[in-house]
């Protein structure tokens, strides 16, 4: 039987870890094959030799996402080796929250050159691919990872809250957009995932209260969202899941 997502090529941006990880795994294992973006070479390499042992085939491009000039070539390899993508997970994101007051500059701008500028360095370099994957085909997907955070207020969140909250409506605006040409665009907003994204995290908190929700929620796994990811794929061309809210059941 045919895999679903046969002779489709998506390209997971932030795929080292977490949900990226779990869902370029995933994709392959669909039937699609996947370029693995992230920055840490050696964990792409890894999830490369795991998806080539079980019979996919994987491209690891190690690359910055904040590098606009990096994604595009990132890019031109996808075109060169794959024959171009006509799915983009575009998923790499950093979550730092903290009281607005205690004035982490830094912090707000890793979110907003991550969570923003990279998110359009990728949707700049991929959609041309995308539109002429889809013109071929009848179908392509661009796939933003958002955040439940975008919808709810969570105390300490603004910036992160902000980041995401703009993931959304560019997809709302993306999907008009992109549509009228066979390009299915996708805000994708989780609830509380274990990954590597609370490590990050320096305000003890914030540290605390996410440890603490671990009393009354059990968070949802990357596996769960990298399901959600290849349903959202594997859908008849004419349906386009706009916003995929998934959260734990047990989370507010
Ligand atoms: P992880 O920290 O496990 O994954 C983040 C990924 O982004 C890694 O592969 C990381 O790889 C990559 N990344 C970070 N910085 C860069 C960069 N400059 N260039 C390229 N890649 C980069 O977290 P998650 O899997 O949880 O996060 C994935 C997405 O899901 C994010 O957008 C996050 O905001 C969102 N999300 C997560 C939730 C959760 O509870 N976990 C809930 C809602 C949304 P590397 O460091 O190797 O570059």
């Amino acid at each position: 039987l045919a895999k679903p997502l046969t002779g489709r090529v998506a390209v997971v941006i932030g795929a080292s870890s977490g949900i990226g990880e779990a869902s370029a795994e995933h994709l392959a294992g669909l039937g699609a094959r996947v370029a693995v973006l992230a920055r840490r070479a050696d964990r792409l390499s890894t999830l490369v030799a795991r998806i080539e042992n079980n019979g996919g085939t994987a491209l690891a491009i190690a690359a910055d996402a904040t590098d606009a000039a990096a994604v595009r070539s990132a890019a031109d390899r996808v075109a060169a080796e794959l024959g171009g993508a006509d799915l983009l997970f575009n998923n790499a994101g950093v979550m730092l929250p903290a009281p607005i007051e205690e004035l982490a500059a830094d912090q707000w701008q890793r979110q907003i050159d991550l969570n923003i500028t990279g998110l359009m360095n990728a949707i700049g370099a991929f959609t041309p691919q995308l539109v002429k994957a889809a013109d071929a085909r009848g179908v392509a997907d661009l796939i933003n990872t958002s955040s439940i955070a975008a919808q709810n207020i969570f105390p300490n969140f603004a910036v992160y809250s902000g980041t995401k909250a703009y993931v959304t409506h560019l997809s709302r605006h993306l999907r008009v957009e992109l549509g009228a040409k066979n390009v299915r665009v996708s805000a994708l907003e989780p609830g509380i995932v274990g990954t590597e994204l609370q490590s990050h995290v320096t305000d003890d908190g914030v540290r605390e209260w996410l440890e603490g929700s671990k009393e009354t929620v059990e968070w949802l796994t990357p596996q769960d969202i990298a399901e959600t990811v290849g349903f959202i794929a594997t859908l008849p061309p004419r349906v386009n899941l706009q916003q995929v809210t998934i959260m734990p059941t047990r989370q507010p």
